[in-house]
């Protein structure tokens, strides 16, 4: 553990010596009574990339000046405007180019990725996920478990925590596994927990889901710019995620989809439309669809160039960072954040993430030691103070540095501010 040090001068010292703290600049720093505020919320909107205003405006530009051949001339033609972000986006989640597609938002992914990854039989109908899961996630299997004639009672498996704070051991997952295997036709899980924090193991899941017969896909909502991703490697059959969260590409933002290597040319069942079509010969319009090759095979329509374009700019940021150095600041930051709260706020507040730190990103959940309505009070008074993070029902705070922006500064303005409230509450 670095020296770490609960005074003003130490994490400014930190600040001064990250090797990242030029990033921070590039960012817009949202506004609190004349300060920058603390924003700790980058887990659920990151901040703006100052360079994401130009990029969008030089899109406009091409519209009113060429608007048509927009597809074909300007820096960037529309017709290929998708493959200009795939590079930097393969390098985020740790895939091959070919591996990853940016499109539609990460619930529309979510259910084109089963129309081709969960194919259930009499025998294979059951979707295992985690009992905590995000809505959408919930949504969506069950009503693909409904949509192919199964009933959610008897084909959706939830794993149920098995450690203290309501994270959920490998051993639970070989558990499930062993019990259930046999009629499990696709795991679904979290890269990372978006309620408390916890990291999964990608690999291991796929490991031991692919012994079992089963397909793999991972929601990385939480994951993807959090951690360095090992995407090909991991195995997963398929992963998804959306693009507003630690990849800072603005609300509602292009999200993504990776298909793994081995499912380039099979002939899965999908939903096809034209822009997932051969791209040599898609403009021969023909009636019978030819998928390209790889991920972008799965690709509907025309994609929206104003929202690719934030998402471009901001990948190049990440490119330029890189997620190994992003990753190395981040697990300083965060640890330091949970250290002040450790040492300086024990009888207040309780981190409910794992405290190993490869078992988390640059989340820590936070509880408010004396129940639901103290913690609404301090979260609130935190809101009002400057200090962004959010809540989640019924009695978590989120508190995310994102090691691009955030500084170790941050996580002390963190401490003193609940000392502040606790002194008065
Ligand atoms: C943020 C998040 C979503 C959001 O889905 P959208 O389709 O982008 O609205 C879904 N699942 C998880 C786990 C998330 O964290």
């Amino acid at each position: 553990m670095p020296d770490y040090q609960a005074t003003a001068d130490w994490a400014r010292a930190q600040d001064a010596t990250d090797p990242l703290r030029a990033f921070r600049d590039e960012f817009l720093i949202p506004p609190h009574e004349g300060h920058d505020s603390v924003y700790f919320c980058g887990n659920s909107l990151g901040l703006q990339p100052r360079a994401v205003r130009e990029a969008v405006n030089a899109e406009l530009d091409y519209w009113g000046e060429l608007a048509v051949e927009g597809h074909f001339k300007g820096r960037l033609p529309w017709m290929d405007y998708h493959e200009f972000v795939r590079d930097d986006l393969a390098a985020v989640v740790g895939a091959k180019p070919s591996e990853v597609v940016a499109m539609n938002t990460l619930g529309v992914n979510l259910h084109l990725m089963m129309v081709s990854f969960y194919r259930p039989t009499k025998e294979r109908h059951a979707i295992l996920i985690e009992g905590g899961a995000f809505p959408t996630d919930r949504y969506a299997v069950e009503s693909q478990i409904r949509f192919h004639g199964f009933d959610p009672a008897t084909s959706l498996i939830e794993l149920a925590s098995d450690e203290p704070n309501g994270t959920i051991s490998m051993a639970a997952i070989e558990h499930a596994l062993a019990k259930h295997g046999h009629h499990v036709a696709l795991v679904m899980l979290p890269g990372v927990q978006y309620r408390n924090g916890q990291v999964f193991d990608l690999k291991a899941i796929t490991a031991l889901a692919q012994k079992h017969g089963c397909m793999v896909g991972f929601d990385l909502a939480h994951a993807v710019g959090n951690l360095p991703l090992q995407l090909h490697n991991s195995g997963a059959d398929f992963a998804i995620w959306c693009s507003y969260k630690y990849l800072n590409s603005g609300p509602g933002a292009v999200g993504g989809a990776f298909v793994h290597e081995r499912h380039a040319k099979a002939a899965l069942p999908r939903f096809a439309g034209w822009w997932g079509h051969d791209k040599t010969t898609r403009f021969q319009m023909g009636p019978q669809f030819v998928p390209t090759a790889g991920a972008d095979g799965w690709q509907l329509s025309n994609p929206p160039i104003l929202a690719l374009a934030p998402l471009r700019v901001s990948l190049q940021i990440f490119r330029r960072a890189g997620m190994q150095a992003l990753r190395e600041k981040s697990l300083k930051l965060t640890g330091y954040l949970e250290w002040l709260v450790q040492t300086q706020l024990a009888n207040v507040l309780q981190v409910v993430t794992p405290a190993e730190p490869e078992r988390r990103g640059a989340q820590l959940s936070i509880r408010v030691i004396g129940g639901r309505e103290r913690g609404r009070a301090l979260f609130e008074y935190l809101m009002e103070h400057g200090i962004i993070g959010d809540w989640r029902e019924p009695d978590v705070i989120r508190i995310s540095p994102a090691p691009l922006y955030n500084r170790f500064a941050d996580c002390l303005a963190f401490v003193e501010a609940v000392r502040a409230w606790s002194r008065i509450d």
